[in-house]
């Protein structure tokens, strides 16, 4: 394992700090109980009124003045590469552009302060906003309904599957429990099934990057329910035997999921129903520019076909003479499977995405999925004289390759990807998806301009070059330039510190001890 540190020679600094990159403690190691940023009065001849209830110890708060605080959080927020930091090639997450106003928007404080509680009668406006993106999604995919409470993409899934586990139930086919996966399936789909109840079979893909039409004709019998897949594929590459999947598939009496991750490539150019999906989760934090990333707040609205309609969870929203309304229970012929989380959702998603898709427009969205393919494919033809794609042929919003060109030099997929941090850019996908060796998968999205995307492609050919030329250590040392060299990921992930334990107390004035992270960093 390389060292964390930074060789001698560029290191030794008095401070431990490098250039304006300043050593971060966790906020419990900066702080003294004895320190306060308030100054109130000390309440005297008050009675105690706590009885049993008073605290019998100190809180155990770090004590910091505001000014330590704000400085704490501002360099970590420092650390944070992100989107607006610089470009973020990472394939199948759309990393674009959160534009502005989407921010402006859900700061509106008709939306920033609503209470989930509020009475129906104060929030028509948002449910207007919850039907008007119901309304565009329903009219960009051409779908029956739309549930729009799911939190994420898998939580999307998991919102289909159930609706198609429902259905089959209630037509009386509870002996449908297998579900089809293509091998290149993001590993959501898979662990949403098994989550559903179902049992996985994967189908393998051809040399086309495609799935296997005759295998996955073989496979489907009369104990499928369901086939999950994602189009255009996580190989990048549109599905062109759609009709044909979705046909036998529906001739075959299993429903057709589509996981709508990769939806920014085709949005405003193909209709999901006219696919034959009957169910399809979007990703509002990738097609629709919306913030994601460290398991913040997305939304993953699930559309749904005629045949999966009824069983859609609550609640919905419905028009009600010149308002709208709110239906928590079931009404009528509905026979929803139930929930997918408390209250309606993420509203402020739905308020950005709808201010990102009305501001964009119908023809913006469709010209947004063009430089989205035209990027991609930018990337390929560029890079794809020096690096090895993994399929012939252009691609949609995703450029894949894998290590084929990296062969005897020594240097693998995770070190070359390291050397691109050194050089100020976020790694594409690593590895993924797995049906090619040693994948990089690179998604520029439409938000970079042909400048950037040339900074990007001249840095990869110059360090493809350097792979050849010998220069492994260049790879196999990198990063060299980062706060942090090379974490033992794997110890990172299996022996976890998720728990801070305060030191020894020091002596008074005694410098702070040396800070203690993660146990994985090396
Ligand atoms: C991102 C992604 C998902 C999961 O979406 P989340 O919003 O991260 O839960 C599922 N499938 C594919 C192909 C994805 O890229």
């Amino acid at each position: 394992m390389t060292g964390a540190h930074t060789p001698a020679s560029a290191a030794a600094t008095i401070t431990g700090n490098r250039g304006l990159r300043i050593e971060e403690p966790l906020i419990f190691e900066q702080g003294d109980p004895a320190k306060s940023g308030v100054d109130l009065p000390r309440p005297d001849d008050r009675p105690d009124r706590l009885g049993g209830l008073a605290r019998q110890g100190p809180i155990g708060l770090p004590g910091l003045s505001e000014p330590e605080v704000v400085r704490h959080y501002t360099r970590l927020s420092q650390k944070n590469y992100a989107i607006d930091s610089g470009f973020y090639p990472l394939g199948s997450c759309t990393m674009k552009h959160n534009p502005r106003l989407n921010e402006r928007m859900a700061r509106l404080p008709g939306f920033a302060d609503l209470h989930p509680f509020q009475p129906v009668s104060t929030v028509q406006g948002a449910l207007a906003v919850m039907e008007a993106l119901s309304a565009w999604l329903l009219g960009l995919t051409g779908m029956e309904a739309v549930a729009l409470s799911p939190a994420a993409g898998a939580h999307g899934e998991l919102c289909g599957m159930q609706a198609i586990r429902a259905a089959l139930d209630a037509r009386g086919d509870e002996h449908r429990r297998v579900v089809l996966v293509p091998d290149s399936a993001h590993g959501t789909n898979p662990a949403t099934a098994a989550q559903c109840g179902f049992k996985v079979r994967g189908i393998p893909g051809d040399d086309r990057g495609r799935v296997d039409l005759a295998a996955f004709k073989a496979a489907l019998d009369d104990s499928v329910a369901a086939v999950m897949i994602t189009n255009p594929n996580t190989c990048g590459l549109f599905e062109t035997d759609i009709l044909a999947l979705s046909r036998a598939a529906h001739e075959a009496g299993a429903f057709v999921y589509m996981d709508g991750a990769n939806y920014n490539a085709i949005v405003g150019r193909v209709r999901i129903a006219d696919l034959g999906a009957d169910a399809m989760h979007i990703n509002v934090h990738k097609t629709f520019s919306t913030p994601h990333g460290g398991g913040g707040p997305g939304a993953g609205p699930t559309v749904l076909s005629a045949a999966l309609a009824p069983f859609a969870p609550l609640p919905h929203v419905v028009r009600d003479g010149e308002g709208w309304r709110l239906i928590e229970h079931v009404e009528g012929d509905m026979r929803p499977f139930g929930r997918m989380k408390g209250f309606h959702g993420q509203f402020g998603v739905f308020v950005r995405g709808l201010a990102y898709i009305m501001s964009m427009g119908k023809d913006g969205l469709r010209a947004a999925s063009g430089d989205a393919v035209l990027n991609a494919n930018y990337l390929l033809a560029r890079l794809g004289a020096s690096l090895t794609p993994s399929f012939e042929g252009p691609c949609m919003h995703e450029a894949l390759f894998d290590d084929r060109f990296l062969k005897g030099t020594g240097v693998s997929t995770l070190d070359f990807a390291k050397a691109l941090i050194d050089e100020g850019f976020h790694p594409m996908t690593m590895y993924f998806p797995l049906v090619v060796h040693g994948a990089m998968l690179m998604e520029p999205t439409e938000t970079e301009s042909k400048a950037s995307l040339d900074v990007f492609c001249d840095t990869v050919l110059a360090l493809a070059e350097k792979a050849r030329a010998g220069e492994t250590a260049l790879f196999t040392e990198a990063p060299r330039h980062t706060p942090r060299r090379r974490l033992d990921e794997t110890r990172a992930a299996r022996h976890p510190v998720l728990r801070w334990e305060p030191p020894a107390p020091a002596p008074v004035h005694a410098p702070a001890p040396a800070p203690r992270r993660v146990a994985a960093q090396s």
